[in-house]
């Protein structure tokens, strides 16, 4: 019988691979690209050759036919090497998943192949300027015509927004019917009617966040994502897969920090010795260390109980909230034990601190997490909305 504590010999295998080509491709990259707004596209194509993402997507799809875990091992790998990448790994993934299995054939056919190679950008819409935690209350619609859906609004701070090639943009089709009225739409960034606006941001710079605005933008009946008005439903399946997901980037930029900065104190000397030999900067790496471990654990468990068809929105909140404090408070402290040298950017600590802190808004906040957990614990009438 499996160990569900341990992973198999074949998953170690395969982290072992990931973990190889990601510290030889994508780590000495990191730094530099992280001070500019230069698009990793070579890296993005690399995780395509290396199957990583169309991990999950079928074989018959032109995917490697695997599953969430696996997925995560791939995540906390390349995340390790190089924080921008694995959100690229991350956010390319999951939306070739989504379009594998929500997607018509006509879609998948135009736009798969060149998003599992790592030749074209996918974006997803879902926040507006005056809707985000409260996203059901967006304003932007889609009206029917013949033949398809004309979709006019404004969509923010999304991620890859400028270098995107395809948008999966979420508006009302049926602006009454509260969440029940939302759908899912592919919308190829290349229409005339459709724009995007850079934002200035302090960490991701590479990730190209920014603002979409759809000017009665056509968007044909095969670029529908399931049925009209199951778009809430897709999104709110994905995020359990992406909250669990986003406490490995996590996991593995916390994970460097703390490589980093072991590595550190046992060569640095004070007061005659070096300053591992101090409690107060042993005992940090410790704590950090076991607080690392406790997310690796709990985001596999989450990722475990997906794979095996278990409900899982409790353990994917509570990675959600948990997780960017426990990587930012870590990467916090190898920056204090690294002294001076790391209050600047020859080290890739304080650009590893801007990007983590991301994951404290980006995909729900804290306070949203909390609710849902609140919600299992003491039940959804307790809690309130
Ligand atoms: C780096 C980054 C990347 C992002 N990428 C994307 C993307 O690719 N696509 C996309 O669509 N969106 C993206 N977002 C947007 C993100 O999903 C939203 O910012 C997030 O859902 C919060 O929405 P908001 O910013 O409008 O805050 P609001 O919803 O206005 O919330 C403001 C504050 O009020 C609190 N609050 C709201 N409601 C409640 C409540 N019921 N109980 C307690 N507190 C509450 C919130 O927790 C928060 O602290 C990204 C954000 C960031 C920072």
């Amino acid at each position: 019988m499996s160990n569900p504590f341990l992973c198999t010999d074949e998953q170690e295998e395969f982290r072992r691979s990931v973990a190889g080509l990601a510290r030889d491709r994508f780590a000495g990259s990191y730094l530099e690209g992280a001070k500019t707004d230069k698009f990793p596209g070579d890296e993005l194509r690399q995780l395509g050759q290396a199957g990583i993402i169309g991990l999950l997507v079928d074989e018959e799809d032109g995917g490697q036919g695997g599953d969430a875990f696996t997925l995560g091992i791939a995540i906390e790998e390349v995340a390790y090497a190089n924080l921008t990448v694995g959100y690229l790994a991350f956010g390319s993934a999951v939306a070739c998943d989504v379009l594998a299995r929500h997607a018509t054939a006509a879609a998948k056919a135009r736009w798969l192949p060149g998003l599992l190679a790592g030749d074209l950008v996918v974006a997803l819409a879902l926040t507006e300027p005056g809707s985000g935690s409260d996203a059901a209350a967006m304003r932007t619609t889609a009206t029917r015509v013949e033949g398809g859906w004309v979709l006019t609004g404004e969509k923010t701070s999304v991620t890859a927004a400028v270098h995107a090639h395809l948008a999966i943009v979420f508006a009302k089709t049926d602006p009454d019917a509260g969440a029940a009225g939302v759908s899912a739409f592919l919308v190829d960034t290349d229409d005339r009617t459709v724009t995007s606006h850079p934002f200035d941001d302090p960490g991701g710079k590479p990730l190209g966040r920014g603002s979409v605005v759809l000017d009665g933008t056509f968007v044909p009946d095969d670029h529908v994502l399931g049925a009209p008005g199951n778009g809430f439903r897709i999104v709110m399946h994905e995020f359990d897969l992406t909250r669990s997901l986003i406490g490995l980037i996590l996991v593995g930029g916390a994970q460097r920090a703390l490589d980093m900065t072991a590595a550190y104190v046992t060569e640095r000397q004070a007061f005659g010795q070096p300053i591992s030999r101090f409690q107060g900067v042993s005992f940090p790496i410790a704590e950090h260390t076991t607080y690392v471990e406790a997310l690796r654990m709990l985001s596999y468990h989450s990722l475990g109980r997906r794979v095996a068809g278990l409900p899982h929105s409790r353990e994917a909140a509570m990675v959600k909230w948990w997780g960017p404090e426990v990587a930012f408070n870590a990467i916090k402290d190898c920056i204090v034990l690294h002294g001076q040298v790391a209050f600047s950017d020859d080290l890739p600590l304080q650009s590893m601190l801007r990007d983590v802190t991301a994951y404290f808004i980006g995909d729900g906040t804290p306070q949203i997490q909390k609710l849902v957990i609140a919600r299992h614990v003491l039940g959804r009438d307790a809690v309130g909305a």
